[in-house]
C-alpha cells in the first residue's frame, strides 16, 4: 500500500496544489477502505465509493481507493458535502465517512504555530488521528447494490429518442422504455434549431 506523503503527491500532480480538500479526500479514502477490511488501492472492483462532491476532494478519495468512473467504482451523488460512503459490494456492507463537524477548530490544536488557516488546516489534517477528523457512520443504501452496479451487456433503446441506453438506466413509462431525458428527470432541454452547426476555426484545429 502507498503511503499518505506519496498518495498527496500523486494527487496533488493533478493539480496545480496540494490543498486540504485533497488531504481530507486521500484519508477518508484510506479509513473507509480499511474499516470495510478491503485493500487498496484496489485492482478489481469489490470496493464502490459513492462521494458527495466533485472537483479536489474526489481527487483524493480517487487516487487512495482506486475507485474510478473509467471502472464504474466511483459515483457521485451532488450533495456538496465533502463526505463519501464506501461498499463492499460483496458484504454489502456500506460505510459513511464524512469530517467531524468541528474539524476546522480541532485542526488549530494539531498546528497552534501556523496562524493562516489554510496552511493550518493542510498541514494539520495530514497528522490529525483519525478519530479526531472523521467520524464514520454505518449507513443503509436506499438503492439495491445490485441496481447501482446493474449487469454488464443489457441495452434498450428509448422509445422516444431512439437512443440506446445501458446498465438499466432506462424508466418505464406507459409500458415504453424511456431514456431520462424523454422520461422527465433530464439535466437539459433541448432548443431550436437542436441541430448545431460548430465550423469553427477552433472545431478545424481540433478535428484536424
Ligand atoms: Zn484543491
Ligand atoms: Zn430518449
Amino acid at each position: 500500500m502507498l503511503n499518505l506523503g506519496t498518495l498527496l503527491e500523486i494527487s496533488a500532480s493533478r493539480h496545480t496544489h496540494l490543498c486540504p480538500r485533497q488531504v481530507l479526500g486521500v484519508r477518508i479514502g484510506l479509513v473507509g477502505a480499511a474499516a470495510l477490511d478491503i485493500e487498496i488501492p484496489q485492482k478489481r472492483k469489490r470496493l464502490l465509493t459513492i462521494v458527495e462532491s466533485d472537483g479536489c476532494f474526489a481527487d483524493g478519495v480517487e487516487v487512495a481507493t482506486g475507485c474510478t468512473i473509467g471502472h464504474r467504482t466511483l459515483r457521485m451523488e451532488d450533495y456538496g458535502k465533502i463526505a463519501a460512503t464506501f461498499i463492499d459490494t460483496k458484504t454489502g456492507r456500506a460505510l459513511r465517512v464524512a469530517p467531524s463537524l468541528n474539524v476546522r477548530e480541532r485542526a488549530y490544536a494539531y498546528c497552534s504555530e501556523e496562524k493562516r488557516h489554510y496552511f493550518a488546516q493542510l498541514q494539520a489534517y495530514q497528522i490529525m488521528p483519525i478519530d479526531e477528523l472523521v467520524f464514520i457512520e454505518e449507513v443503509h443504501l436506499t438503492t439495491p447494490i445490485a441496481e447501482i452496479v446493474s449487469r454488464a451487456g443489457v441495452r434498450v433503446n428509448c422509445a422516444i429518442c431512439g437512443e440506446e441506453i445501458i446498465n438499466e438506466r432506462e424508466i418505464c413509462q406507459d409500458n415504453q422504455m424511456l431514456c431520462k431525458g424523454c422520461g422527465g428527470t433530464a439535466y437539459y432541454q433541448k432548443v431550436e434549431p437542436t441541430i448545431v452547426n460548430w465550423s469553427s476555426p477552433v472545431s478545424e484545429k481540433v478535428l484536424a
